[in-house]
């Protein structure tokens, strides 16, 4: 720490990203990223982009917004583009959340939340899941405080409902409710079909996972054109050209091959599958993830422990150290010859002929 720290950042908690280790021997099943490549489209269309890194990128992101919009059936006026999702994440506790108006979300979840609200000095409340995980939707009705949830959750993998969401939106009308979306097209319902409704709505969503587009980092938000004028001030008042003309180019390109996104998201979901059952078999109990990772926990078997042990052997799963779920592993799902592997490696371990 400098001497010239600010006193308020003094304990500042930053938020820990998983492992990306540099060498390629891992099974990489610990940040969620797809196991696929990017779309061909979007590669050439960054590549063409890259001609022009002379100019700064388009500050008003138009032709992507206007693809984005086009596809979730939104305006464009009602969608912004940012840095990854987590940076119309950080906007939304920036604009939207004060001493007056706290965050609220729920006590394990996506871990950058408690951080963004730090960072903003912004006061929260943490809700406590249910003994299942399973969020308690009442809990979530007229609180009078910026709502934020991962649905699915991270790291659970469980959904809500519409019906549920809707729930949330009508009983806090003067309150943002903030549904991230990051692992949206995996079998979980969005929310984006709502934003015609409820003027209180943003749904974020990110290229990060489906569209296998994590080191470009490119997320939006959708919702109402109000909300998304509030977001941009603040865009406008950090950084306007935040996402670059390369990024910027491969998300048009890799929208132009949904085809492409839907078949991944197909053998993810089928690949989930599997994963899930050959668990079950070895005795986990594995929670219902609509997700492309699934948290699982055995009941003779330390968690963190497991962890160490699958990473010896080249496998990198995530553990998290948070009491509450200090006995479980999230294990993103991979291709199927690389979960046949982790289960070959898993066995091994399991019958002690691995150290
Ligand atoms: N929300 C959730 C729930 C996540 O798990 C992640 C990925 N770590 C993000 C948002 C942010 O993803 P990105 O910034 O890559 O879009």
């Amino acid at each position: 720490m400098s001497r010239f720290l600010k006193p308020s950042f003094e304990k500042l908690v930053p938020y820990t990203p998983g492992e990306q280790p540099k060498d390629n021997k891992y099974i990489k099943l610990n940040t969620n990223e797809s196991p696929f490549a990017p779309s061909k489209k979007a590669i050439a269309a960054a590549k063409k982009a890259a001609k022009k890194l002379q100019l700064y990128s388009d500050p008003e992101c138009l032709a992507l917004r206007e693809k984005l919009a086009e596809i979730y059936g939104a305006k464009k006026e009602q969608v912004i583009v940012t840095n990854g999702s987590d940076e119309v994440l950080n906007f939304a506790f920036m604009t939207f959340c004060d001493e007056n108006t706290p965050a609220a979300f729920a006590d394990i979840t996506y871990g950058f939340y408690k951080v963004f609200a730090a960072v903003n000095n912004v006061p929260f409340v943490e809700i406590p899941l249910n003994e299942d995980f399973t969020i308690n939707v009442n809990d979530y009705c007229g609180i009078n405080k910026t709502i934020f949830i991962a649905n699915p959750n991270a790291p659970t993998g469980i959904a809500l409902t519409l019906e549920d969401i809707e729930k949330i939106l009508i009983s806090n009308p003067n309150n943002i409710v903030v549904i991230d979306e990051a692992y949206t097209g995996l079998g979980a319902q969005s929310a984006v079909s709502l934003v015609e409704r409820y003027d209180n709505l943003l749904v974020t969503m990110t290229f990060s996972k489906t569209r296998s587009m994590a080191g470009a980092r490119l997320g939006f938000g959708i919702g109402n054109k109000d909300i998304i004028n509030d977001l941009n001030t603040v865009r406008y008042s950090t950084n306007p050209y935040n996402v670059n003309s390369m990024t910027l180019a491969a998300g048009i390109g890799s929208l132009a091959d949904e085809q492409y996104t839907k078949a991944n998201c197909k053998t993810i979901m089928e690949n989930r599958l599997y994963t899930t059952n050959e668990l079950k078999k070895r005795g986990f109990s594995v929670l219902d993830s609509l997700s492309n990772f699934v948290f699982a926990t055995h009941p003779k078997l330390d968690a963190n422990e497991l962890y160490l042990k699958l990473k010896e052997n080249s496998v990198l799963v995530r553990h998290f150290t948070l009491e509450r779920i200090k006995d479980y592993n999230r294990i993103t799902i991979g291709t199927k010859s690389q979960m046949q592997a982790f289960f070959k490696i898993l066995d091994k371990i399991c019958q002690g002929d691995l150290k």
